[in-house]
C-alpha cells in the first residue's frame, strides 16, 4: 500500500511537502500548505495554498491556487491581516508581565475571563464590567484548568488528558530517566512536570511546552514556552524561539531529550510527521557527532486507525495498547470491557518492552510481542501478533490469514472480510479509506468521516451520508 499518496487523503487532498517554504504565501498561521485534489474525478491534479492550522475555513479563510498571480495590493492587505492575528503580546512582553503579576499581593491576583488574560494592577479598572476572579497560586501553576479550553472542533480541539493518563506519561518518562521533555501541544504534561519536578528540587525535570494557543504564554518564562504551530513547524517568534529551542535539545552531562505530541485528530499525518522530524534533525545537530544516527526518543499521541499512516512516515514506530482518555471528551474514555473504549493510543520508537502498561487497570505484558497489551488482546498464533487495535478481541480469518475486527465476517463475493452490510458490488480496489486508512471501506462510506474535512464539502458529504453512517454515527463505535 502507497501510504505517501493515502496520507491526508482524509481530507480528499494530499499535501504537498517541500523543503523550502520560504516562498509559500502565509496566512496568520505562518506558511501555509500546498494541497492537491485527490480521488475526485476531474478534479484531480488541482493545487491550491490554504491555511496549515486550521480545518474550518471559518477559523482561517485563506485560499490560493498554486498558479494565481496576487497583486500587491492584496498582498499588502494580507500583510495587514497576518498582523492582526498575532497575540496581544511578545512572549518577551508575557514573560514581563508574569514577573509583575507573581509579585502582586495574593488578593490582587485577577485573572479576566472574558478577555482570558492574567491582569495586571493598572488593568483591572479597564476589565471592571468583565468577569474577573481571584487567581490563587494552585491555578497559577494549572493553567489549563484556568483557561477555557478551545473547542472549535476541527482547528484548535483542546482534550485535556485525565490525572490518571498525564500521570501514566510522566511516570513512564521518569522510568526511562527523561529529564528533558518537548511537550508538543500537550500543556497538562508540561504543568505536572513544573508541579512535580520543579526546578531547585532534587532531580528536576525540565519542560518546554510548544503550542499554537498563545494564551499559555502569559503563565511560563521565555524558557518555558514557544508560541508554535506543528503543521508548519513554525515558530511565531522566531527569533527569540530558535535560541530557547536550541538550547532546549541540547544534552549536557546527563539530560535526555524526549518528545510528547497529541495533535489535534483533524488529520495532516504528513505535515505533522514532518515537523516532528524537523524537531528531531534540530536535536541530533545539538549532540555530539556520534548520536548523530540515533533519533530523538518521541511519543506521538493519536488514535489507532492513523496507525498505518503513522508508521508509512515513521517504520521504527510501535503502536501501544495504552488507552489514552480526556476529560473534556466523552467519547475518548479509557474503558474496561462494556464500557467506552478510547481509541487514541501512544506511537512511539522507545522500545516497547521498557514502557511498563498499568497491570491494575488490565494490560498484561505478552513475552512473544516483548510488549504490553489490553487483556482482551490474544496473542494469534497463526499471525505471530496480538493482532488487536481497538481493545476488542480480534478473530482470525483462516481464508484472509489474518486476524479481523470481532464486528467482521467473511464475504464470498468479495473474497474478505468486511462489515456484514458492507456494499459487495463496490469494488474495494488496493487502496482502502482515505479517511482512516482502513482497508474494510472507502472513504464514502468512512464511518470516522464526519471528522475532517477542509470546509467546502460538506454539503457533498451530507449527500453522500447514508442511512446506515447515520446509525453508526447514532452508536458512536468505532466499527
Ligand atoms: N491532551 C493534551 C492537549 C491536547 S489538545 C493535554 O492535556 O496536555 C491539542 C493541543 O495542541 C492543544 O493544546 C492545542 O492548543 C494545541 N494545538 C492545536 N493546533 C496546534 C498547532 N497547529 N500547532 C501547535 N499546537 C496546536
Ligand atoms: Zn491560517
Ligand atoms: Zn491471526
Ligand atoms: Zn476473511
Ligand atoms: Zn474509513
Amino acid at each position: 500500500m502507497d501510504t505517501a499518496s493515502l496520507d491526508d487523503g482524509c481530507l480528499g487532498y494530499e499535501v504537498i511537502l517541500r523543503d523550502d517554504d520560504t516562498s509559500t504565501p502565509r496566512c496568520p498561521h505562518g506558511p501555509t500548505l500546498l494541497f492537491e485534489k485527490v480521488g475526485k474525478q476531474g478534479e484531480e491534479g488541482k493545487r491550491f495554498y490554504a491555511c496549515s492550522a486550521c480545518r474550518d475555513r471559518k477559523d482561517c479563510n485563506f485560499f490560493q491556487r498554486e498558479d494565481e498571480k496576487v497583486s500587491e495590493t492584496r498582498k499588502l492587505a494580507r500583510e495587514v491581516e497576518n498582523k492582526r492575528g498575532r497575540p496581544p503580546f511578545s512572549q518577551q512582553q508575557y514573560s514581563a508581565r508574569l514577573h509583575q503579576f507573581v509579585s502582586l499581593p495574593p488578593d490582587e491576583k485577577t485573572f479576566c475571563q472574558d478577555c482570558q488574560l492574567l491582569l495586571l494592577a493598572k488593568e483591572t479598572g479597564t476589565h471592571a464590567a468583565h468577569a474577573c476572579i481571584p487567581v490563587t497560586a494552585t491555578q497559577l501553576r494549572q493553567p489549563s484548568r484556568l483557561l477555557l479550553p478551545l473547542d472549535n472542533k476541527k482547528s484548535n480541539a483542546q482534550y485535556l488528558f485525565t490525572e490518571r493518563t498525564t500521570r501514566f506519561l510522566l511516570g513512564t518518562l521518569v522510568a526511562q530517566g527523561f529529564n528533558k521533555v518537548l511537550c508538543v501541544g500537550t500543556p497538562r504534561l508540561h504543568e505536572l512536570i513544573k508541579s512535580e519536578y520543579p526546578r531547585g528540587k532534587a532531580n528536576p525535570i525540565k519542560s518546554l511546552l510548544l503550542d499554537i494557543d498563545f494564551r499559555y504564554a502569559q503563565f511560563y518564562g521565555q524558557d518555558e514556552f514557544c508560541h508554535y504551530n506543528m503543521f508548519n513547524h513554525h515558530f511565531f517568534d522566531s527569533e527569540a524561539s530558535s535560541a530557547v529551542i536550541q538550547a532546549f535539545l541540547r544534552e549536557s552531562k546527563g539530560e535526555k531529550v524526549v518528545m510528547v505530541a497529541d495533535p489535534p485528530f483533524g488529520g495532516l499525518v504528513k505535515p505533522l510527521a514532518n515537523s516532528f522530524s524537523r524537531i528531531s534533525q534540530a536535536w541530533a545537530n545539538q549532540q555530539n557527532s556520534d548520536r548523530s544516527c540515533v533519533d530523538m526518543p518521541m511519543i506521538w499521541i493519536f488514535p489507532y486507525f492513523f496507525e498505518p499512516r503513522i508508521l508509512g512516515c515513521f517504520p521504527s514506530f510501535t503502536m501501544l495498547d495504552y488507552q489514552v482518555d480526556y476529560d473534556n471528551h466523552s467519547l475518548y474514555k479509557h474503558g474496561k470491557t462494556g464500557r467506552k473504549q478510547s481509541p487514541v493510543r501512544l506511537f512511539t520508537n522507545i522500545t516497547p518492552a521498557k514502557i511498563v502498561l498499568p497491570l491494575e487497570e488490565g494490560y498484561k505484558f505478552c513475552t512473544i510481542c516483548e510488549r504490553y497489551v489490553w487483556s482482551l488482546n490474544k496473542h494469534c498464533t497463526k499471525c505471530n501478533v496480538c493482532p488487536s487495535k481497538d481493545g476488542r478481541l480480534w478473530k482470525h480469518c483462516s481464508v484472509c490469514e489474518r486476524c479481523v475486527k470481532p464486528s467482521w465476517q467473511h464475504c464470498q463475493s468479495c473474497g474478505r472480510c468486511a462489515l456484514p452490510d458492507h456494499p459487495c458490488d463496490q469494488s474495494q480496489g488496493e487502496v482502502g479509506c482515505y479517511n482512516c486508512a482502513s482497508l474494510g471501506h472507502k472513504r464514502k462510506a468512512c464511518p470516522r468521516k464526519h471528522v475532517s474535512s477542509h470546509g467546502s464539502t460538506s454539503k457533498r458529504r451530507r449527500i453522500i451520508k447514508t442511512k446506515r453512517q447515520k446509525e453508526k454515527k447514532k452508536k458512536k463505535t468505532f466499527n
